[in-house]
């Protein structure tokens, strides 16, 4: 737990979130046995808050009914047969600029404010850090979260929990390229699976390459070490990588509301569990992550203990 302990001391300011370049390439040369890090790994709308988080400030503020936003991007993206997530973005400034409402970054970042997050969620990142430390039992564990999302970076560093992550990768926009503000990157569904390997290999700089190969050995956090949280089909993707990889998924619904498509993700094997989003310490998802990390320390125990054994015999 050394580095949630150490939080804030020397860590790049939050803008710099995703430039910070990751630690451990030469892992398998250490002295030490370094794939203690766990990740968790979350999806932001429908997961950490409700409802889409342009539903909170943008489209209000531009006058927009959300339900007829997202009808006319998805029959123009399906007409165009562009993808989806280029055509809201593209379509929430044309809506601006018609509207002759000007929303820059810095206005995006405010509108951070109004996002909503399930009940909990603000003290989640602190509960699940002290269980981690009072459950492991090998020195150097520590955990990191971590934010993978096909809305709007500018938005997330809006909210109150964008410190709490170790990285931020969701789409953003280039606001002086162009006259409306152009998509910089954008994370699609299956995009998002990307970003679980850049955690993988500890290739967080999305200026470097992913696509080298490296040894299993040589990645800092292996998958065993994740679990996904997600809240439908966006997500099946990044499950369906994560769990194939060895690593854990957990499905969320809005506390009150149906269920099914989280059953159907149970009955497809795509989860180990699913739970109402309630992030409060004792809800079902707190237990069921507890469960989950209680399985990865474990493991983290024998791989440790496999590996001092490894460099016994080799002389
Ligand atoms: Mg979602």
């Amino acid at each position: 737990m050394a580095e949630c302990a150490n939080r804030g001391q020397g860590e790049p300011s939050s803008g710099a979130k995703r430039l910070r370049k990751s630690p451990a390439k030469k892992s398998s040369r250490n002295s030490q046995f370094a794939k203690k890090t766990i990740a968790l790994i979350y999806d932001f709308d429908g997961t950490l808050s409700p409802r889409p988080m342009q539903e909170y400030a943008f489209l209000p503020q531009v006058g927009i009914d959300a339900t007829a936003f997202w009808e006319e991007s998805n029959r123009v993206a399906k007409e165009q047969k562009a993808d989806p997530l280029i055509t809201y973005m593209h379509l929430l400034y044309k809506k601006a600029k018609e509207a002759n409402v000007r929303i820059d970054r810095e206005d995006l970042v405010a509108q951070g404010r109004d996002v909503v997050l399930f009940e909990g969620v603000l003290e989640w990142f602190d509960a699940i850090e002290d269980y981690v430390k009072i459950r492991a039992e090998s020195h150097g564990i520590s955990l990191r979260h971590y934010l993978v999302s096909s809305g709007l970076t500018e938005i997330v560093e809006g909210t109150p929990i964008f410190d709490r992550f170790h990285n931020v990768f969701a789409s953003e926009y280039w606001f002086d390229a162009y006259d409306l503000p152009y998509p910089k990157r954008v994370i699609t569904d299956t995009g998002k699976t990307q970003y679980l390997f850049r955690i993988n290999k500890g290739i967080e700089d999305l200026g470097e390459t992913i696509n080298e190969h490296m040894e299993e050995d040589a990645r800092p956090i292996p998958f065993s070490n994740m679990i996904y949280y997600g809240d439908g089909d966006t997500d099946v993707p990044s499950m369906a990588v994560t769990r194939k990889n060895g690593g854990h998924a957990i499905a969320v619904y809005p506390p009150g509301r149906p269920r099914k498509k989280c059953v159907d993700l149970f009955n497809s094997g795509r989860i180990d569990f699913f739970a109402p989003a309630d992030y409060r310490r004792g809800s079902d998802l707190f237990h069921r992550t507890c469960l989950l990390i209680d399985r990865i320390l474990a493991s983290i125990r024998v791989e440790e203990e496999m590996w001092k054994v490894a460099r016994s015999v080799k002389g």
